[in-house]
């Protein structure tokens, strides 16, 4: 029998509605790598969808003030950008404290924050090997081991980290970012078989060529070589991206998953 104690409504206590001008309890969203691309879409689409976010970004204030003040313009949730290098650990800690401090405990974790460095591997520098794993997968590995325990603790959350068509097809000159990307993929599918049993479910976004200042730098040749090779014949939007974050965010028996956003693409 319940020991849970009901009003003659039947209504157990604790259960009472919110009085019209209770608050409801912010949802709070962090994003890395939030003040450009998909991030920047992802942020400005989790805050119009309620959530309050804090982003972080590598060195761009400008960029993180410009997107702070198009959220408040666009009236969602609050949204507070934060210089952090995902590729410290230490940093990152402190990017999840300053966030569950300024706006409350994270329920939903994007780890947006990547960078190419394309070279055959016959040329590849180690430096170029080792800063693509750092920013990607350490990144990735640091911003999932900051906010894990308190969703743990907190028995839910949601963490959709954001690899690449190139982690699961590969893709010539990019020996390091595809085992970045792919180095995610195998990191998700194990956090979530993990972290199930606590209510946290953990996805991949795939996404193909999509507009932002990463493929800004493709040739026109390669460029169209690319659109050619996308049955849709355009590369995505950012905003494409971010609706597939926003699904995952309320997909709540969907874990373990890769989701690729990139128009039918074959590499
Ligand atoms: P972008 O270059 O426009 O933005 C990258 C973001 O990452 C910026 O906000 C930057 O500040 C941040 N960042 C870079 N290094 C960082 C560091 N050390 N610490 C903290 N932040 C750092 O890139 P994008 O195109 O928006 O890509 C976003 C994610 O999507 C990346 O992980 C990328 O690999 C992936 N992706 C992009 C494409 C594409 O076509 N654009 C395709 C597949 C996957």
């Amino acid at each position: 029998m319940s020991d849970r104690i009901s009003d003659d409504t039947g209504r157990a206590s604790g259960d009472e509605e919110p009085t019209p001008d209770e608050e409801p309890t912010p949802r709070v969203a962090l994003v890395s790598g939030g003040s450009r691309g998909i991030g920047r879409a992802t942020v400005l689409r989790l805050a119009r969808d309620g959530f309050d976010v804090a982003f972080c970004h590598r060195s761009s204030p400008d960029a993180a003030r410009e997107l702070e003040e198009a959220a408040a313009r666009l009236g969602g949730g609050r949204v507070l950008g934060r210089q952090t290098d995902v590729r410290d650990a230490g940093a990152v800690r402190e990017l999840v404290a300053f966030t569950e401090e300024s706006l409350g405990p994270v329920e939903v974790a994007v780890t947006s924050a990547g960078i190419t460095r394309d070279n055959p591997l016959l040329l590849m520098t180690d430096e170029e090997w080792r800063g693509v794993l750092e920013v990607n997968l350490d990144g990735t590995y640091h911003l999932c081991r900051s906010v894990v325990f308190g969703m743990m603790k907190r028995k839910s959350g949601c963490v959709i980290n954001i690899s690449s068509v190139a982690g699961v097809h590969g893709n010539a000159t990019q020996t390091n970012y595809a085992a970045s990307k792919a180095g995610i993929i195998g990191f998700t599918k194990s956090l979530a078989k993990e972290v199930g049993r606590y209510g946290i479910r953990a996805n991949v976004v795939a996404p193909g060529f999509i507009e932002t200042d990463m493929t800004a730098e493709l040739s026109d040749r390669a460029r169209k070589e690319a659109e050619q090779s996308i049955p849709l014949r355009r590369f995505g939007r950012p905003e494409e991206v971010a609706d597939m974050v926003a699904y995952l965010v309320g997909a709540e028996y969907v874990t373990g998953a890769v989701f690729q956003v990139d128009g039918g693409i074959v590499l």
